[in-house]
Formats: structure tokens, C-alpha cells, sequence
């Protein structure tokens, strides 16, 4: 009924970020990669990670060597803390 040009939807998406943020919780994982066995492996991030980083007092999981790691990716995701109860 108005000329006023529409609002792009910001309160929906605030909502449903706020909603999001209450439930779930940021976890920050980092890929590290293996270069003796040149496997990949996500562990959870610690504290002075970086990407391209390597590593030292770890150890791979598939070799148990721990000469040539390195974080290749640090990447976040959601958790659902519902979900992660149940697993255990
Ligand atoms: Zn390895």
C-alpha cells in the first residue's frame, strides 16, 4: 500500500541465528595431515593451531608417526549438544 522500497528480511534471519546460537555450540576442528603415511585427520582445535603449522609431540592415529605433521585446514561446525549426549 506504500511506495517504500521492501526490506530485505534481516529480523527472520537474526531470529534464526539467535535460535541457532542457544542450541548449538561452535566447534573448531583442524585437519591435519600425515606426511609419512600421507593420511588426513581431523582432531579438535587447540590452542596456537594454524593453518600450515607443523606439528609436534602428536602423533598421527594411523601410523603413530609423529615427524611430519601438519595442519592443512581449520574449519568450524555446529553442534547440536542433543546429539552429542546421545552418542556417548
Ligand atoms: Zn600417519
Amino acid at each position: 500500500m506504500s511506495e517504500e522500497p521492501q526490506l530485505p528480511p534481516i529480523p527472520d534471519i537474526g531470529i534464526d541465528a539467535i535460535t541457532r546460537k542457544k542450541r548449538f555450540y561452535e566447534k573448531i576442528n583442524t585437519v591435519v595431515k600425515c606426511g609419512n603415511c600421507h593420511e588426513n585427520y581431523t582432531r579438535e582445535f587447540k590452542k596456537g593451531d594454524y593453518t600450515f603449522k607443523k606439528l609436534s609431540g602428536e602423533s598421527c592415529p594411523k601410523c603413530n608417526e609423529g615427524q611430519s605433521l601438519m595442519i592443512t585446514e581449520i574449519f568450524s561446525e555446529w553442534i547440536d549438544p542433543k546429539k552429542e549426549k546421545k552418542k556417548k
